[in-house]
């Protein structure tokens, strides 16, 4: 079975306890791991699938806090770093309307350093490009760049998921789209949610946005559309595959829980080249991967709902 190396973001969510407050009169936070690179190793640890989490988070009772959670979960934390900077901390809150209000405060994920030991590592294994964070700055944008050329060099299968944060890129769309474009040019699998895609694409029709993701480069596309289920896209067919019914109680990883498991199907097929282009064979990943999303919104949290192999039936 391949290793899947999720390079990025692992943070502290302080979820406001007492929704339908904004943050200025929020009173009681609970402290939750957050990051979507770690939650996509954890979902691919889950479904017991080789997960390497690449990221840093501070030297302090936070990071220890986070890093322990990814090892409760079966994540390799060998390569995660510690910094002198404190752990990047987001504070979020919805609104009686449904309105988000977030703050973040931005520490030790961006001071990820470039480890060119990882290199030898990549060869014939996998490596997600998730984070949310990376094309903010900081030494991590830097590593996230060389190890995205790393994982191109060494024949590494490459999945890319932009995970467009409104809040982060307000009125800084056009550089965002930029700083995605040669992830989507090269990646095997580009998963995206329906207004990533369009905003990738600039086109509204999701025929004609997956069309121009396809010839900028991204060979498998999903495009998650919740209970929907996935719309899934190659160069020679487009369907929807549809997801089970459940009864969500909270959306929060679903998307994570998606990638991660397709991750884990894919690297243990032993020809990606023939995977690639069986139609039937991608279909059933997806018919799977939506499984593994929709269970995720029938709990509270995003780690803590991440199905297990078994209640998959792999
Ligand atoms: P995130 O906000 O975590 O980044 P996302 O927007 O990418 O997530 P969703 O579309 O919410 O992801 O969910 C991922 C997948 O999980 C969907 O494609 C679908 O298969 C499944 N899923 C999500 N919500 C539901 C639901 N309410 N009922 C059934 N399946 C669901």
């Amino acid at each position: 079975m391949k290793k899947v190396f999720c390079i990025g973001e692992l943070l502290i969510d302080f979820v406001a306890e007492n929704q339908g407050k904004n943050l200025s009169v929020a009173k009681e936070f609970t402290k939750k791991a957050g990051g979507a690179p770690a939650n996509v190793a954890c979902a691919i640890s889950k479904l017991e699938g080789k997960s390497i989490f690449v990221g840093c988070v501070g030297d302090d009772p936070f990071g220890n806090f986070l890093l322990n959670i990814l090892e409760e979960n079966n994540v390799d934390t060998s390569m995660a770093q510690k910094s002198e900077v404190f752990t990047t901390l987001a504070f979020v809150s919805i609104d009686d309307d449904g309105e988000r209000d977030f703050v973040f405060s931005r520490g030790a994920d961006k001071e990820l350093k470039y480890d060119s030991s990882l290199k030898k590592d990549f060869k014939n294994n996998m490596v997600h490009f998730g984070a949310a964070t990376a094309m903010l700055g900081g030494n991590l944008e830097e590593a996230y760049n060389r190890y995205f050329f790393d994982a191109l060099t060494q024949d590494s299968f490459i999945s890319f998921d932009p995970n467009y944060r409104e809040d982060l890129w307000k009125h800084k769309e056009e550089a965002f789209i930029k700083k995605c474009m040669p992830f989507i040019q090269k990646s095997h699998l580009g998963k995206f949610s329906l207004e990533e895609a369009q905003l990738l694409s600039g086109k509204k029709d999701m025929d004609e946005a997956c069309s121009f993701l396809h010839e900028t480069g991204v060979v498998i596309i999903v495009v998650t559309l919740g209970k929907e289920g996935t719309l899934l896209s190659t160069k020679q067919f487009r369907k929807t595959i549809p997801s089970i019914e459940v009864s969500p109680v909270d959306t929060t990883g679903a998307g994570d829980a998606f990638i991660g498991c397709m991750l884990k199907q894919i690297a243990e097929h032993d020809n990606l080249e023939t995977l690639l282009e069986s139609e039937t064979e991608l279909s059933q990943i997806v018919s799977k991967a939506n499984k593994a999303g929709a269970i995720t919104t029938t709990n509270f949290g995003a780690i803590e709902s991440l199905p297990t192999r078994k209640q998959l039936d792999f």
